[in-house]
Order: structure tokens, then sequence, then C-alpha cells
């Protein structure tokens, strides 16, 4: 099991993110919301018209969208770790790297995201590895990731998408 850097310790003790707005974070503290849920890696369809629905990465705040089970061919299904996440973007044009910048697009994102969370008010879910000593266990024994429940995109066809449409990313659980 990796252990946990004293950088990451460091962090954790401050409990920064508390006092720290997401657009003063400095990159190792807004990286460090991330939760690692992988939520983000499964294709999601916007449907403004249940006939027509359709495969997408943007989304306009009025439009459904929904979350299929099928998660992109670089996901690490164990770990939930990106296999390439200095190329991500590159090898995957529709990968969502969450910015500072763009954080008002930041509905493309479960609504568990925890820097949607914090967006919108919130505080961090119980299950954050940044509450449970940097480590992602309880965030997987509680159904909070990917983990278990998705099929590669390589694995599937895509044509039928919407036979795979799920609601768990949905989940909250605080
Ligand atoms: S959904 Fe948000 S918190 Fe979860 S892995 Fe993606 S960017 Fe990180
Ligand atoms: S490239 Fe990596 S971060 Fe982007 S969707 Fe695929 S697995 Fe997720």
């Amino acid at each position: 099991m990796a252990k946990v850097s004293a950088k990451m310790n460091a962090l954790i003790a401050s409990r920064y993110w508390e006092t720290t707005p997401l657009t003063q974070m400095d990159e190792a503290q807004w990286e460090a919301i991330c939760d690692g849920c992988a939520k983000c890696c499964l294709h999601k369809f916007i449907d403004d018209d249940v006939e027509e629905a359709h495969f997408t990465d943007t989304a306009k705040g009025e439009e459904e969208m929904f979350f299929t089970d099928i998660v992109c061919q670089f996901l690490h299904t164990k770990t939930c770790q990106c296999t390439e996440y200095e190329n991500r973007t590159e090898l995957v044009p529709h990968c969502v790297k969450l910015t500072q910048a763009n954080l008002p697009e930041i509905f493309y994102m479960p609504p568990s995201c925890s820097y949607r969370r914090l967006h919108e008010g919130k505080a961090l879910a119980s299950w954050h590895p940044l509450l449970n000593g940097g480590k992602a266990h309880k965030m997987h024994a509680e159904g909070m990731s990917v983990r278990n429940k998705i099929v590669s995109e390589l694995d599937v066809n895509m044509d039928e998408f919407e036979e795979r449409i799920v609601t768990w990313p949905l989940n909250e659980l605080d």
C-alpha cells in the first residue's frame, strides 16, 4: 500500500480546504481536492430530447446529463487512476481537465465531485481521502468511486450507449 507523503500529511493537517477558496489554492492544494472517484472518466450523454440523446463533453445548464457505466480505456479499473495522466488531453480530446478557469462549467461533473461540492459551498464528503488519512479505501468501500461498476469503452458497442445509462454516479452519501 502506498505511503502517504509528508507533503500530503501537511496538507491534511492544515485543513486548507476549509479556509482557502478553490480559486486561491496552489497546485498541490488543488490536486489534492480530487478525490480520485473517476466518475469524470465515465462516458456521459446530454439529452435535451429523449429521442435524440447524443454523446457529448459539453452541455448547457438546462439540458439533462446521463452517465453511463462505460469508462475511458485509459482508466486503471482497480486503482481508478488514469494511466495516461500527463498526456490525457492529447489522447482523449473530451477528457475534462478541471482548472480554476473553467470552474463555472463544473456542472459536467457528478454532484459528488469534490471540486463541485466546494464550488457549491458544501464541505468535503466524509469519505474523502483528505479526511481519511490520505487513503481512498473509505471512498471505495462506500461505493463512491467507479470501482467494480464499470466496463471499458473497448469492450462495448458504443452505439448501444443508451442501454448503459446508470444513476449511481449521481449518488451522494452526505
Ligand atoms: S469527479 Fe471530480 S473529484 Fe472525482 S475524480 Fe473527477 S475531478 Fe476528481
Ligand atoms: S484520459 Fe485519463 S483522466 Fe481522461 S477520461 Fe481517460 S482515464 Fe479519465
